[in-house]
């Protein structure tokens, strides 16, 4: 071979090396800029896991630091109980730190658990006793949930505050106002005490005063002894309301529950208070739905104490118009509203009247006196009873109370009997506010038609202008212009006349008849009372009450020997004083053993019998009750045919000492003081015992009636 061959292929050979050199070359030029950016790439995302690591650490940082500054104990526990997770405040309460607690089953020892919740999403809230690390008492409210976890059982977490100080001021709070409500049961009792006691040296006063009133007296001295009883009872009056107030601020009034006749009972408010609005010339009227039960079941005293108190109330700040008091039955329950024509309260004192001690404004106090607890009485008494008040007033115009009592009907339920005077014609002459109306309404359900004015000159016009049967008059009209109003009645052929008159007007007006009238109600005028009087057409009306006055009881009496037993020496004369002016003998015990040793005597024939017994409930060495308990064991002892009457006399009359006199064989418990009328009607009824049945009824509860 030629070198020039060898050459070539030398030369071929070194091309070919030379080519797969530079292929090598970029090749690994190729590789390595792929490696590089690989390299740059898993740089980066190393930084950016980096970066995102330090978030997630400094998230956490920021969430374990917000977890421990805020200082609830958060721990999490395994079903077993071993702690997973407790942050430091928890850690603390053991004593210890959060690392140490992890994989342990440590817990507080827990005193007292109290459930306060559970709520919808399965956390129970309950509230633990515990002692802590150093001994001390903590209170730690807990809300405890269940946290799914993905790979294992669920685990239990607690997140607790501390509630230690708030549950010391709560306590602090009960204590205080444990602490207040003793204090106030205290001045409660206190007041009941001292008002109690207050009443024994009162009666005497105003018993001593109604005795001196009887003697024979100049006017100058009837008018201090007028002036002294007149405090005197303003006196007692203001003591029973702050008795009567404290007792139900104590809570210790205890209702009744017995059948009464409401009408009877507001007509009875209405008559009493009568005399003062007839002074103040008001006009005074009740008005009864004729669908009010003639029994209801509830507490007839309270009942009448409210009405006495509002209509009190209107009668005392009214100067000019009238009161009217009307009884409403709707729905199972009684309404009755008390309305005047007075002053009016101002709409921002509406409230205030039913607090204790306010009265609307201190002029109107001041001219009328009280106490300004009447309202605050009713206000509390009402809901005791399930009952409630309302009132509504204008200024310059008037007031309305309304108070709504809901009431069992006593025995069944009977429709009320209205008679049917369809066709009558009547008319009414009187101006008399609310009186008018209601006495319109009243004759109106009757189906009769009812033709009113309170004009005399009008009314004759009508007298004359259509036929009428009967006419009414109200003497306030003027007694000359009913006179005429008469004659020209009867020269109109009126069939019947009726004149309405208040008793003090009876008395300058003269006899009915001779005036030309055939018959009279007494003001106010009872509904029942008008509609017998339009359904007698045919028979001259008499007098609608008659009372037995004392003076006429004395009468009666022949000097019947009453056993008086009474430890205080001023009640015992006062008491002895008003039986001798009603002609008995009294008879005076000291104590209820001095009472129980005469009675024996007389049982015994040694002495004269007794007629009546007066007891007062409270006396040394034996109280009444137990001297009324031995009398009327004795009595059974021996089969006395008539068992002696026996009245019991106590400071405070109320339904537990009712009951209890009763119970101990009483037959009446008066309060003190002893109201004359009252122990006249007991003499009557001790010395004409026919009268005495129960169907007649007991003297205080016709007095009270
Ligand atoms: P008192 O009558 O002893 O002052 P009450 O508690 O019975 O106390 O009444 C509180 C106040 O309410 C009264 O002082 C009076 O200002 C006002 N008041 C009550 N009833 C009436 C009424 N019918 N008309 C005007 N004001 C009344």
């Amino acid at each position: 071979m030629s070198s020039t061959v060898l050459l070539v292929v030398l030369c071929v050979v070194l091309a070919v090396a030379a080519a797969i050199a530079t292929l090598a070359a970029w090749l690994l030029t190729r590789d390595h800029r792929r490696l590089e950016a690989r390299a740059a790439d898993l740089a980066e995302a190393t930084e950016r896991l980096n970066d995102q690591l330090f978030a997630v650490t400094e998230s956490e940082e920021r969430h374990r630091s917000l977890i421990e500054a805020q200082g609830d104990l958060i721990v999490r526990r395994t079903p077993d109980g071993r702690i997973t997770y407790a942050n430091r405040a928890y850690a603390t309460l053991l004593g210890t730190s959060p690392d140490a607690l992890i994989g342990s089953t440590e817990a507080p020892i827990v005193q007292a658990t109290s459930l306060i919740e559970m709520r919808g999403d399965g956390t129970r809230l309950f509230d633990e006793r515990m002692a802590d690390v150093g001994g001390e008492e903590r209170w730690i409210s807990w809300a405890e949930s269940h946290v799914p976890m993905p790979d294992g059982p669920h685990l239990t977490q607690r997140v607790g505050r501390d509630v230690t100080s708030r549950v010391a001021s709560e306590q602090q709070l009960d204590e205080a106002l444990a602490h207040a409500n003793s204090a106030n049961d205290a001045k409660s009792r206190f007041l009941a005490t001292v008002s109690h006691e207050f009443r024994t040296p009162l009666n005497g006063i105003i018993g001593m005063a109604d005795l001196l009133s009887d003697t024979r007296l100049d006017a100058e001295q009837t008018t201090y002894v007028r002036a002294l009883r007149t405090s005197g009872h303003a006196l007692l009056s203001l003591i029973e309301e702050i008795l009567d107030f404290a007792k139900v601020e104590a809570g210790r009034t205890t209702l009744s529950e017995e059948p009464f006749d409401l009408v009877a009972l507001a007509e009875g408010v209405v008559e009493l208070l009568a005399p003062k609005a007839h002074d103040k010339g008001l006009s005074l009227a009740t008005l009864a739905d004729p669908a009010l039960p003639p029994l209801l079941m509830g507490d007839p005293d309270r009942v009448r104490q409210i009405l006495i108190n509002l209509v009190g109330n209107a009668v005392k700040f009214t100067e000019t118009g009238g009161v009217g008091v009307r009884l409403g039955w709707q729905d199972g329950a009684a309404r009755v509203i008390v309305e005047d024509t007075g002053p009016g309260i101002p709409a921002d004192r509406l409230s205030a009247i039913f607090d204790e001690f306010e009265q609307a404004d201190e002029t109107t106090a001041r001219t009328h006196g009280g106490s300004g607890l009447g309202l605050a009485i009713v206000k509390r008494l009402l809901p005791l009873m399930g009952g409630e008040i309302a009132v509504d007033s204008q200024p310059g115009k008037g007031s309305r109370f309304t108070v709504t009592l809901t009431l069992r009907v006593a025995g069944a339920a009977s429709e009320a009997v209205i008679p049917d005077h369809r066709g009558l014609s009547v008319l009414l002459v009187s101006h008399a506010p609310f009186e008018a109306a209601y006495l319109a309404e009243i004759a109106g359900l009757t189906g009769a038609l009812i033709r009113q004015t309170g004009e005399p000159a009008d009314a004759q016009g009508m007298l004359l202008a259509h036929p009428v049967d009967v006419l009414m008059v109200d003497l306030s009209v003027g007694a000359e212009r009913a006179r005429e109003l008469a004659i020209l009645a009867r020269a109109a052929g009126v069939g019947r006349r009726i004149i309405i008159l208040s008793p003090f007007e009876r008395r300058s007006f003269g006899a009915p008849a001779a005036a030309g009238f055939d018959a009279f109600l007494v003001k106010p005028v009872r509904g029942r009372s008008l509609l017998a009087q339009l359904r007698d057409r045919g028979q001259p009306a008499g007098a609608e009450t008659t009372s037995l006055a004392p003076e006429n009881a004395g009468k009666l009496v022949e000097r019947p020997r009453v056993l008086l037993a009474e430890d205080n020496e001023i009640n015992a004369l006062l008491a002895r004083r008003t039986l001798e002016k009603l002609g008995a003998d009294p008879v005076w015990a000291r104590n209820g053993q001095e009472a129980v040793d005469l009675m024996m005597a007389a049982l015994s024939g040694e002495t004269a019998p007794f007629a009546l017994g007066v007891f007062d409930v409270r006396m040394p060495i034996m109280d009444g009750l137990k001297a009324a308990r031995m009398i009327r064991d004795e009595e059974v002892a021996m089969a006395v045919m008539h068992r002696l009457p026996l009245i019991a006399v106590t400071a405070n009359v109320s339904a537990e000492d009712r009951q209890a006199a009763m119970a101990a064989g009483f037959d009446d418990c008066l309060p003190k003081p002893l109201v004359r009328d009252q122990l006249a009607l007991w003499l009557k009824l001790a010395l004409d015992p026919a009268q005495a049945s129960p169907a007649a009824g007991t003297p205080a509860k016709e007095h009270a009636a």
